[in-house]
């Protein structure tokens, strides 16, 4: 399968698309928070690095990044196709990551760009309540994702909670950042002609059929 790059704003549902994609198609789902904290697990010398500098509450430099990235997508199953999550968040992390693909012989693939309204992204973040005992979150505002009884988990019966960063003054100025700081590497995936804007304003299935399509038609044209 095609690699994937995934650029979404918080909420837009990035995490639920990447599940699907990996239950379905065995995609593995590299997030680059995830990645330091296998590193960390492993407990090789890089891992090592990586716990100092996170015990010190330093932020891992991009080079010790791209490292760590590296030696993932040499792994076996990185094969099927990856979806890198949260990575590259800049022009220069993105001129690095064609890099080490060329050195790994692997192919770039496409960017999916997750689209949503922002009012839709203020709906989601604000309504999301996450139980306190199990971390299973629930959606006040969406149906499919609202508890049986009021402030109770389903699954343990613990009582639910908000994070306190899950208000929309918070959401604005996280979108607003969204928007700032990703508009740079969509023009340079444009200028690729590798990109692709996915309407995620409906459920999940919606925007995964819509992926799907992509994929599929990128698979039939390099028959
Ligand atoms: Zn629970």
């Amino acid at each position: 399968m095609e690699n994937i790059i995934l650029i979404a704003a918080p909420g837009a549902g990035k995490g639920t698309l990447a599940k699907s994609l990996k239950s379905k198609y065995g995609y593995v789902h590299i997030s680059t928070g995830d990645l330091l904290r296998d590193a960390v697990n492993k407990g090789d010398d890089l891992g090592l690095r990586v716990k100092d500098i996170l015990a010190s509450g330093g932020l891992v430099d991009d080079e010790t990044v791209y490292e760590i990235l590296k030696a993932r997508l040499k792994e076996d199953d990185c094969k099927k196709g990856v979806i890198l999550d949260g990575f590259p968040r800049n022009v220069l992390q993105a001129v690095k990551y064609e890099e080490i693909l060329s050195e790994l012989n692997m192919n770039l693939g496409v960017v999916i760009v997750l689209d949503v309204e922002e009012e839709l992204l203020v709906k989601r973040i604000t309504g999301r309540r996450i139980c306190k005992d199990c971390g299973e979150i629930y959606n006040i505002y969406n149906p499919m994702m609202t508890p049986k009884k009021e402030n109770t988990c389903d699954k343990c019966g613990g009582s639910l909670y908000q994070r306190s960063d899950d208000n929309e003054e918070a959401l604005k100025s996280r979108y607003a950042t969204y928007l700032e700081k990703t508009q740079p590497l969509i023009d340079y995936y444009q200028k690729k002609n590798n990109l692709y804007i996915v309407d995620s304003n409906k459920d999940i299935n919606y925007t995964l059929e819509q992926v799907e399509k992509i994929l599929n038609d990128l698979g039939d044209s390099s028959d």
